[in-house]
């Protein structure tokens, strides 16, 4: 995940709570995408550390845990720049103007230049992250598909031109849908429409009264509402185990946009409670998000290293 910003609840139902259960089974490696934050941001770097340690702190308070999964900054382990640089060596070009993400973010983002190598060639840069630690799968939502897809290909392509050496990757699917911002578009940051792990209750509070969008066909809590176009709603399916009910008053018109929203920030504000305690005591513990990134990295350096002993010796560079 690239280090942007304080996460949100976004984050947390479309990749987080997964990523906590994937603890479970698989050895996990969870990487702060240092290097793909510059890919768009390298005119502005000043938040990257900043914003790494806030992201690092969101994963410990989510359940990420240090003692089973390797937390790790990617700049901390220079092989992947290597590796990305031999990948690069065998990726067509075609192969990256054509990745949908690429055409999509090129045409949406108006207010930075992305017509840099580093942006076109990220999907390499990614390909690199995955498969220096012969990872066997990647949880991943819809839109990453073809990232994966692609770096199956370039895997596939090395394994032919220099013998099995690296592992072509899984898609582990992440199910869950968009979760919308307050706005109603996808909850992000840059929209200044999301609801952050650490927001406080009264925060929430007014986030949901003053900013959510509710449906606005209703001018009377007696009108029946559309559950649907509502971003309340929204919230009360991650965080309501009465949602249901909510959305059978709601059509009936028998409570209001008002009362709906606070009912909603409280059963936010208790659902997020611990995410929020636990994330202040971390972040109490100085120096404890640099200790973990410290052996998070020394436990990545030699993993990768491993492989590109294996990747050196297969190109015949030794
Ligand atoms: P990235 O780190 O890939 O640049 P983001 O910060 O947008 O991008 O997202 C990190 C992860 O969180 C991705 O897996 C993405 O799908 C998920 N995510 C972000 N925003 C939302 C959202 N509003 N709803 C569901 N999942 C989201």
């Amino acid at each position: 995940m690239r280090p942007t910003g304080k996460l949100h609840i976004g984050h947390y139902f479309g990749a987080l709570k997964n990523w906590v259960s994937l603890q479970e089974s698989y050895d996990c490696y969870y990487m702060v995408a240092d290097w793909h934050a510059l890919t768009t941001d390298y005119a502005n770097t000043s938040d990257i550390i900043a914003n790494s340690r806030e992201m690092v702190l969101d994963w410990l308070a989510c359940g990420i845990d240090p003692k089973r999964s390797v937390i790790f900054r990617q700049s901390e382990v220079p092989a992947h720049a290597e590796l990305s640089l031999l990948l690069g060596m065998i990726a067509p070009l075609g192969w990256l103007f054509r990745c949908p993400t690429y055409k999509e973010q090129l045409a949406e983002i108006k207010d930075k230049d992305l017509h840099n190598l580093g942006f076109l060639s990220y999907p390499v840069l990614q390909a690199a992250d995955i498969a220096i630690y012969k990872a066997s799968s990647v949880p991943v939502g819809q839109d990453q598909l073809p990232h994966l897809e692609l770096t199956r290909e370039i895997v596939r392509r090395f394994n032919n031109l220099y013998g099995n050496v690296l592992l072509e990757p899984q898609a582990i699917l992440t199910k869950s849908a968009k979760v919308p911002g307050l706005d109603m578009r996808k909850m992000s940051k840059s929209y200044g429409n999301a609801i952050t792990l650490d927001d406080e209750p009264e925060i929430i509070n007014t986030k949901l009264l003053k900013q959510a969008f509710t449906d606005p066909t209703r001018a009377r809590a007696s009108d029946p509402g559309h559950p649907d176009g509502c971003s309340v709603f929204a919230y009360h399916q991650l965080f309501n185990p009465q949602a249901a009910e909510r959305e059978l008053e709601c059509k009936a018109g028998k409570i209001g946009c008002v009362d709906c929203k606070k009912q909603c920030a409280k059963l936010m504000s208790d659902g997020l409670c611990a995410v929020r305690e636990k994330r202040k005591a971390f972040a109490a513990d100085k120096g404890l998000v640099e200790s973990i990134l410290k052996s998070g990295a020394n436990r990545a350096n030699a993993a990768a290293e491993e492989t590109m002993e294996q990747v050196r010796r297969a190109i015949k560079l030794k």
